[in-house]
């Protein structure tokens, strides 16, 4: 069966694909089906809210199952900020490395520099259904940037003491945020496809 994977992020999309064509889904994108999936505003107030937006609206669009992420980095010392505006929290123009700068420049003097990431993850059904997975990743806010792997912000973000910059594709989904969700969201499918018997 497959899923359209309901994103314009070039970054998240490469790390979807990787992800969910090993745990056995076929993700493809609208784009791929000759479809355009418009902008939709993300007016939910938390991760999962938005990524059911998402999910919901490139579903209705393709009249196929669609999957959207929704994610952020939550800094505790910022009271969890940037949070669901991770995205666009140092302005809609800014570089993933004015957004890195911003949080380094907010820290400075802070000695708390735990963060997480979150992702949730919605996928629609045409008939309506949906299943809804969160996953998280725990770490802390890094004194400089590091490394220039991964996107956004990883090269400030310490898993184990060791930047998300500096871990090659692999050692990032084994414990990240997106690929904590996507192997729960595997379980979900499994179960739904099963109890509705849905051949993929
Ligand atoms: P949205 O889910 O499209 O609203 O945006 C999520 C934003 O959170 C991205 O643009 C990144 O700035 C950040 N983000 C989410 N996941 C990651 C990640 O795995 N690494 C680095 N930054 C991330």
């Amino acid at each position: 069966m497959k899923f359209i994977i309901a994103t314009n992020n070039p970054d998240k999309l490469v790390e979807l694909k990787r992800i969910l064509n090993p745990l056995g889904i076929e993700a493809v994108t609208a784009k791929q089906e000759g479809i355009s999936l418009d902008d939709v505003e993300e007016t939910g107030s938390t991760f999962m809210e938005n990524s059911f937006i998402k999910a919901d609206a490139a579903c209705k669009k393709t009249g196929l199952p669609a999957i959207a992420d929704d994610s952020g980095i939550c800094v505790d010392a910022l009271g969890g900020a940037p949070g669901i505006f991770s995205a666009r929290f140092a302005g809609e123009e800014a570089t993933d490395e004015d957004k890195n700068n911003l949080i380094l420049e907010k820290l400075k003097d802070a000695d708390n520099r735990s963060a997480h990431y979150t992702a949730a993850v919605t996928c629609v059904f045409p008939n309506g259904d949906k299943l809804q997975v969160e996953g998280k990743c725990f770490g802390e806010i890094a004194r400089e940037p590091d490394g220039d792997g991964g996107f956004g912000y990883d090269p400030i973000f310490l898993y184990d003491g060791k930047s998300f910059g500096n871990f090659t594709a692999e050692e990032k989904d084994k414990v990240s945020h997106r690929g904590n969700a996507l192997r729960m969201l595997q379980k979900e499918l499994k179960k739904y496809l099963e109890e509705n018997n849905v051949n993929q």
